[in-house]
């Protein structure tokens, strides 16, 4: 999720795999359901390397595995 601190300086939507960040009206937001925290793509989460401010962080309302996070990945591959 993208905390109250993002500057919506746009340096993560580029990053991201999935295209599961945008900028919603009042501030960039990560789409749960697209998000698989770059499991498959990458070894780190892209957008977290490239945000200036640390505002990329864990959601603790929704927590996923990594085997979750990649039945996501393969999920999102084949639909
Ligand atoms: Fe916001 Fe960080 Fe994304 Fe920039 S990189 S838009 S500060 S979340």
């Amino acid at each position: 999720m993208i905390n109250s601190d993002c500057i919506s300086c746009d340096a993560c939507v580029p990053e991201c795999p999935n295209g599961a960040i945008s900028a919603g009206e009042e501030a960039y937001a990560i789409d749960p359901t697209k998000c698989t925290e770059c499991v498959g793509h990458f070894d780190k989460s892209q957008c977290i390397q490239v945000c200036p401010v640390d505002s990329i962080v864990s959601d603790p309302n929704n927590l996923e595995s990594k085997d979750q996070l990649q039945e996501k990945f393969l999920r999102l591959a084949t639909t």
